[in-house]
């Protein structure tokens, strides 16, 4: 979205909310982009005749203008995506807890906040993709294997910075140690053939051009390259099958310190993780309801079944800090 656009919602919204009391209108701040809310919107608008007036950024600017409207902000609910982002809200103060018994029904409890503060709408697995033309999938088995010799001058990782392998690193401190993770990535590094990747799709394009053999991204740009590439030479594994299983993460949401109308915002927040939302949130960005009564779309379910991690994604902020360090000092980029 042009930030003109962004500004023109928002300050219509702020005009809507000035003029009437009681509007039915609701103001959300998302880190996902338009074309992947606005059918959720839509379809919300839709059924209720409520309103939704939103603007998308990136997660740190939201976030910061979040703390400095304070107690002024328009804004009624917070989307973004990865644990370690909503419990980073969390720890900022932006959020209000909720307690739901709708929220609790449809959402399992590792993807939520123990405080009710934020919970998943989407789940993505950060697996491992390989060249089917250069990698028998025989020869594949977990995360931690890809540290192994057999793979030096192999492995495409996306850079430390990213908030999606600090939650992966977290979720194996918390799971294998810090010693024995910091080992395995250790070895990552020194198994890299290409410098890292600033994002996924550019890793799984590396992979399909031959610059390596295995990576390790989340599923949606996967899915997304698919589509646009019905060539491309990569493919998906599911690692750890036989212990802790796949790591999974979510997209997810909460209902603002500073809202207005909090009632009005649980009754979206609640809406948004029933079957009818649901299909639609997951299937626009290819992702995995969090909803387990909810299937996913034909596209996604055709990757295959397996094991996620059932470890509670609120590791990826607890231990977000340590991961970023041990990071750091295996030389992770
Ligand atoms: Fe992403």
């Amino acid at each position: 979205m042009s930030a003109i656009r962004s500004i023109t919602a928002l300050s219509l919204a702020l005009t809507t909310i000035g003029s009437i009391a009681q509007a039915k209108e609701l103001v959300v701040y998302s880190a996902r982009q338009d074309h992947l809310i606005q059918p959720v919107f839509d379809l919300y608008t839709e059924q209720t005749g409520v309103k939704i007036n939103f603007i998308t950024d990136k997660e740190a600017p939201l976030l910061a203008r979040l703390q400095a409207e304070g107690k002024n902000t328009p804004a009624d609910m917070l989307i973004t995506v990865d644990a370690g982002n909503l419990w980073q809200a969390e720890q900022q103060g932006v959020l209000r807890a909720v307690k739901s018994d709708v929220i609790d029904k449809n959402i399992p409890a590792q993807y939520r906040a123990d405080s009710g503060k934020w919970t998943g709408l989407s789940l993505r697995a950060r697996t491992i993709v390989y060249s089917p033309e250069r990698v028998d999938p025989a020869e594949l088995s977990t995360y931690e294997a890809l540290a192994d010799d057999s793979w030096k001058g192999r492995l495409c990782l996306r850079t430390s910075k990213k908030v999606y392998n600090q939650s992966l690193t977290a979720t194996m401190i918390e799971t294998l140690g810090a010693e024995q993770t910091g080992e395995v990535i250790a070895g990552w590094v020194d198994n890299l053939a290409t410098p890292v990747f600033p994002d996924d799709t550019a890793l799984i394009n590396a992979i399909d051009a031959g610059q390596c053999d295995v990576g390790i991204v989340n599923t949606y740009y996967f899915g997304r390259l698919q589509q646009s590439e019905p060539d491309l030479k990569a493919a998906l594994f599911w690692p750890n099958q036989d212990g802790r299983g796949v790591h999974v993460n979510i997209s997810g949401a909460g209902v603002t310190t500073h809202s207005k109308q909090p009632e009005e915002a649980i009754k979206l927040l609640e809406w948004m993780t029933t079957p009818a939302a649901q299909d639609v949130f997951a299937e626009v960005n290819q992702e995995f309801p969090a909803n387990p009564d909810v299937k996913p779309s034909e596209e996604v379910a055709a990757w295959g079944e397996f094991k996620p991690d059932q470890i509670n994604v609120e590791v990826a902020g607890r231990l977000q800090a340590e991961a970023i360090m041990l990071m750091d000092r295996q030389g992770w980029k």
